[in-house]
C-alpha cells in the first residue's frame, strides 16, 4: 500500500450518484460518470492488507483484493487490470451489479466503513478498456474438440470465454434474439448500462466464440442433436420458472411477473419498441415481493412515471446497523437495512403516499385483489405479519392498484422449452438440475452450471459457476485441465 496508515486518515467516500431528480429522467446508471476514478486511489489505499483477507474469501470468485487494491494505490492501472482478469472474465459487470459480499468480510468493516472494494473493481475494469488492457486472447492452438454452451447469461459468457481460450470449439446458444442473459433482458439500464455488455461479446468474437441467438434449444433445435454433433453440452440455461401468488383476484388482468414487465423495459432501451405496452405511467403500482427484482421494477416505474410506487416485503423492517449476534462479520448480512438506488429514488419522490420512510412496506402480506366490472385489477389488500407471518389483528389496508407486479423469486429453470426432459435430467426436488461434484449432469457429456443448477443466485456467483464448469469440460475433453475452478458445486455464500 502506498500510505500504510490511509485506513486512518482517508474515511470511506463512495463513487457519487447523480441527483435523484436528474437521474430518473433517463436511463443512464445512476453514477456520476467519472466521478470515480478521481477519488479511487485514496480509496483503494485504506485497504490495510491485513495478512489474512477475509475479502478474498468472501468472494465466489476469490478476487486478489489485495493485491490490486494495492496497485491501485500506486495507480498500476496495468498490473491491476492482468490481477483482476486472472479471477474474474468480467469485472464491469460485478463492478456495477454485485452486492459485495467481499465488503462485508472486509477485516477493516469490523469497526469502521469497509474498503469500497466494489468501486475499486469497477475503477480498474473501466480503466482497461480506455487503455486498451483487454484484447481478444485467441488461442494459439485450437483442440479440435467441440462444445455446445447453452445459454448466454453470464454463466454461459464465462464458460465459453474460458473454454474458447483453452482452445475449443465453442459455440453458445441462445434463444433470445441478443445474448447476455438476465443482463440483458432483466436487469434495468439505470443499473448496468448495455453497451459494457456488448464491448465483451465483441471480444468474444473476436476470441472466436460463435453465438447463435434466436434458437431454443429442445424447440428449434433438439437437445439430442447437440449431444450427437458436440463433444461435450454445458446447460447455463438460467433458474426462470418464476414463483407465484396463489390469492384471490390473481386471475385479473394488470397482474403481471417482474420478467414479464422488466424485459420490455429493456427492450424500450435497445430501441426495439417505443413505448413498454406494461408501462407504468400514471398508473398506481404495487410490487409484491422485497428484494431486488422487485427495486428493478421499482426504479423502472418510477422513470416510467407511475402515479404511485409501493413494494410489499413480507419480512419486518431490518436494523439499520448490522446484528452482531445474528450475523456476526465476516458473514454476509441478509436483515440489514439497505436502500437501494431505486428505493432512494421512490423515497425522495413520494411517489408512494401510503409508505412511510420510503416506497417499501415491511411485514407486509398480500391477502387479495379487487378490480372493476372490466376485470382490471383495482386495488389489493394486505394485512401486516408477525415474524411467524400470522395476520396481526386490525392491521388491514387497502391500496390503489393498476399495475401488480409480482417478484417472488424463482424456483429453476422453466421446462416448456422440453429440454430438460429431452435430455432425461435428473433434477433436485427443488426443481433445479442435479449434478455431481465435477458438475456433470447424470446425462454422459452433459454439464450444468449457474442457476439452473445452483438456483437463484448473483452474478458474481454464475461467472465463478461458468469459470469452474469450464475447467470440468476441459479436463473431460482432454484429461487434464490447467483453468481455474474457484468453487464447486456444493459451496454457498457466507451467510449465517
Ligand atoms: C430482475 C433481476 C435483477 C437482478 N439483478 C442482479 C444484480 O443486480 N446483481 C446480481 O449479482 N444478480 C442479479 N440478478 C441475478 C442474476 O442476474 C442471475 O443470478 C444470473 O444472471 C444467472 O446467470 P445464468 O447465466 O446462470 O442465467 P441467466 O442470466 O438467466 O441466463 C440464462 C440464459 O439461458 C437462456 N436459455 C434458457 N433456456 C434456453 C434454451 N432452451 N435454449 C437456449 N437458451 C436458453 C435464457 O434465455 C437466458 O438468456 C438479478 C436477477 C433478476 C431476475
Ligand atoms: S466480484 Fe463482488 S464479491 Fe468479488 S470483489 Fe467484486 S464486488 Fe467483491
Amino acid at each position: 500500500m502506498a500510505d500504510p496508515k490511509g485506513f486512518m486518515t482517508t474515511p470511506r467516500q463512495d463513487w457519487p450518484r447523480r441527483p435523484v431528480e436528474e437521474r430518473v429522467r433517463d436511463w443512464d446508471e445512476v453514477y456520476v460518470p467519472g466521478a470515480l476514478l478521481p477519488i479511487i486511489s485514496k480509496q483503494a489505499d485504506r485497504c490495510m492488507d491485513c495478512g489474512i483477507p477475509f475479502c478474498h474469501d468472501a468472494c465466489p470468485l476469490g478476487n486478489l483484493i489485495p493485491e490490486w487494491n494495492d496497485l491501485v494505490s500506486r495507480e498500476d492501472w496495468r498490473a491491476a487490470a492482468d490481477r483482476l482478469h486472472a479471477t474474474n472474465n468480467f469485472p464491469e459487470f460485478t463492478g456495477r451489479l454485485c452486492p459485495a459480499p467481499c465488503e462485508a468480510g472486509c477485516v477493516l468493516a469490523i469497526n469502521q466503513p469497509a474498503v469500497t472494494i466494489k468501486n475499486v473493481e469497477c475503477a480498474i475494469a473501466d480503466r482497461v478498456w480506455e487503455e486498451g488492457f483487454a484484447p481478444p486472447r485467441p488461442p494459439e492452438r485450437l483442440s479440435g474438440k467441440t462444445v455446445a454452451v447453452i445459454g448466454s447469461g453470464p454463466t454461459g459468457l464465462a464458460a465459453a470465454q474460458q473454454l474458447t481460450r483453452a482452445g475449443h470449439t465453442v459455440a453458445v446458444y441462445e434463444r433470445a434474439d441478443r445474448p447476455g442473459g438476465l443482463m440483458r433482458y432483466g436487469i434495468p439500464e439505470f443499473k448496468m448500462e448495455k453497451h459494457h455488455l456488448e464491448r465483451r461479446l465483441e471480444q468474444m468474437r473476436a476470441e472466436g466464440t460463435k453465438f447463435r441467438t434466436s434458437t431454443s434449444v429442445g424447440q428449434d433445435i433438439g437437445a439430442d442433436e447437440l449431444r450427437t454433433r458436440y463433444d461435450a453440452v454445458v446447460l447455463a440455461t438460467g433458474a426462470t420458472a418464476w414463483r407465484e401468488l396463489t390469492v384471490p383476484g390473481r386471475e385479473l388482468t394488470g397482474i403481471h411477473q417482474a420478467m414479464e414487465y422488466l424485459p420490455l423495459s429493456n427492450r424500450v432501451c435497445a430501441g426495439d419498441l417505443e413505448a413498454s405496452p406494461l408501462s407504468a405511467a400514471g398508473k398506481h403500482v404495487v410490487i409484491v415481493g422485497g428484494g431486488d427484482t422487485g427495486a428493478d421494477c421499482l426504479g423502472t416505474a418510477v422513470r416510467e412515471g407511475a402515479a404511485s410506487v409501493t413494494q410489499l416485503d413480507i419480512y419486518a423492517l431490518p436494523e439499520v446497523e448490522r446484528d452482531e449476534d445474528a450475523e456476526p462479520w465476516p458473514t454476509y448480512p441478509i436483515r440489514i437495512y439497505r436502500l437501494s438506488a431505486a428505493h432512494e429514488e421512490a423515497r425522495d419522490l413520494r411517489t408512494a403516499p401510503v409508505a412511510d420512510a420510503d416506497a417499501r412496506l415491511f411485514a407486509a402480506s398480500t391477502l387479495r385483489f379487487d378490480g372493476d366490472a372490466e376485470g382490471h385489477v383495482r386495488s389489493l389488500h394486505l394485512v401486516e405479519v408477525d415474524a411467524r407471518r400470522r395476520p396481526v389483528d386490525g392491521t388491514g389496508r387497502t391500496l390503489p392498484a393498476d399495475l401488480v407486479l409480482l417478484a417472488l423469486g424463482f424456483s429453476g429453470p422453466d421446462r416448456q422449452d422440453g429440454l430438460v426432459d429431452q435430455l432425461g435430467l435428473a433434477m433436485e426436488p427443488r426443481g433445479t438440475v442435479a449434478r455431481d461434484a465435477g458438475f456433470a449432469t447424470n446425462v454422459p457429456g452433459v454439464f450444468a452450471a449457474g442457476d439452473a443448477a445452483r438456483g437463484q443466485s448473483l452474478i458474481v456467483w454464475a461467472i465463478a459457476e461458468g469459470r469452474a464448469v469450464a475447467a470440468a469440460v476441459d479436463r473431460h475433453l482432454t484429461g487434464s485441465s490447467r483453468l481455474p475452478s474457484p468453487i464447486g458445486p456444493y459451496d454457498r455464500p457466507m451467510v449465517v
